[in-house]
Formats: structure tokens, C-alpha cells, sequence
């Protein structure tokens, strides 16, 4: 996990790298929703997108996995809820087997449009480092209970939701443990028959659900798409 800086020095961006969204991002809102993550970012220096809440949407919710190789590898995974995307850092990924218990480092809400970031946040940047999709798709209540059951789960600390991702599938669980500080949640997959103790799902998927890219070529830059795999 990247380190908050203490201190954020104001340097002079050269012109030219300053994009037209950096300006706008100025503006965006450093308290109430989202507050966190873009007090964390200079959205001169990175092109992660700030932080703004959308309108109110009645279409399917949300989630995405990001696979993030900053200071130390973890998997962002974030649903959505209330125009917000809820994010808890991973550090060894999902797992398939129902006896595995996943770390979940609750984390800083994330906006909708970070769903499709991709690429690289410059070193020394908050989460500097290479950023990849993982997994993509929508979730929903386990018990049908809709926003309200989700809302209502993730306020007590025990959110059961079904995954329809390119990846992960089927029933899952993140439940809050009862510790001083920073929340911490375990992930953990549910007995259906998307769980499977012998496979290493995220040994075995090593590039973007987006581009197909691995994190090396992510990191390269590289923007052609794989055909040949
Ligand atoms: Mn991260």
C-alpha cells in the first residue's frame, strides 16, 4: 500500500502536461463524497479521473477488480453503490476456495469513472504504479433485497452480493472484522458452483479483461490489443 504524504508541495506543471480535465478536476469537490480521493491526488500529475458523483441511476450496479502494482501487489475491489464506487485493497487477490478468508483493507470511495482507468500513476503519485482491469461486470443483493439490502449490509459489516464478471462469478461475502482503526473486511468466496479450492484464479489470469494486456505491457505503455492469445 502506497504511504499518505504528509505534505503535498505545489510544483509548477509544464503546459504541456496539463491536460483539459486537469483544469476541470480543480473544482472538483475535496470534502463530502469522494472528499478522500481527490484530496489524495494532483490530477496534474496523474491520469486518474476526479472524483464526482453522478446523477442517480436506476441501471444494473457495478463492480470492477483492479489489479495494482504499487509498493506492494493487491486487487482494488470496488462496487458500486450510492454513485460512489466502495473499494477495499486486496492484498493476495479473490480467491475461489470457500476456506480462504481474504484480507480487505477498506479504502478511500472511488468515483464511477475510475472503472475504466487503466494504465500507469506516475511514481512518488498516491498509488503510484500500474494499474490494471482484472475484472469487470455487475453485482447484485444475494437476496434480492436490491441498494437497500447493500446499504444495509455494508452499514452492519456483512455484505453478501453475487458477481456476473468476465472472471469472477457467483456468490461472495465481505464481512467487517471488529478492529480499532482503519476497517479491515475479509472477502470471501461463497459454496456455489463457481467455487473451486484447486484453482489459483488470480495465478491463472494474468491479463486485462479491457486491452488483454499483462501488467508489463500496461507498464510499457504498450496500447495494441493481443490477437494472438
Ligand atoms: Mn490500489
Amino acid at each position: 500500500m502506497a504511504t499518505k504524504r504528509a505534505t503535498r508541495k505545489r510544483v509548477t506543471t509544464p503546459k504541456s502536461a496539463k491536460r483539459p480535465s486537469a483544469r476541470k478536476a480543480a473544482t472538483a469537490t475535496k470534502n463530502g463524497a469522494l472528499g478522500e480521493y481527490n484530496r489524495k491526488r494532483d490530477f496534474t500529475l496523474t491520469r486518474e479521473p476526479a472524483g464526482r458523483v453522478p446523477a442517480t441511476r436506476t441501471k444494473a450496479l457495478r463492480f470492477v477488480i483492479q489489479k495494482h502494482a504499487a509498493s506492494h501487489l493487491h486487487y482494488d475491489v470496488r462496487l458500486e453503490l450510492d454513485g460512489v464506487m466502495k473499494s477495499w485493497a486486496v492484498p493476495k487477490g479473490p480467491s475461489l476456495d470457500p476456506s480462504m478468508r481474504r484480507l480487505a483493507m477498506e479504502v478511500e470511495d472511488h468515483p464511477i469513472a475510475y472503472n475504466t482507468f487503466e494504465g500507469t500513476i506516475p511514481a512518488g503519485e498516491y498509488g503510484g504504479g500500474t494499474v490494471m482491469l482484472w475484472d469487470r461486470g455487475t453485482y447484485e443483493a444475494e437476496d434480492g433485497g436490491g441498494v437497500t439490502s447493500l446499504r444495509e449490509g455494508y452499514r452492519r459489516g456483512d455484505v453478501k452480493f453475487i458477481l456476473h464478471g468476465k472472471r469472477l462469478h457467483g456468490s461472495w461475502v465481505l464481512v467487517r472484522m471488529k478492529r480499532p482503526g482503519r476497517p479491515q473486511w475479509l472477502l470471501i468466496k461463497h459454496r456455489d458452483e463457481y467455487a473451486d479450492s484447486k484453482r489459483d484464479v488470480t495465478e491463472d489470469i494474468r491479463t486485462s479483461v479491457a486491452t488483454k494486456r499483462t501488467m508489463e505491457e500496461i507498464a510499457a505503455g504498450r496500447r495494441v490489443w493481443r490477437s494472438n492469445r
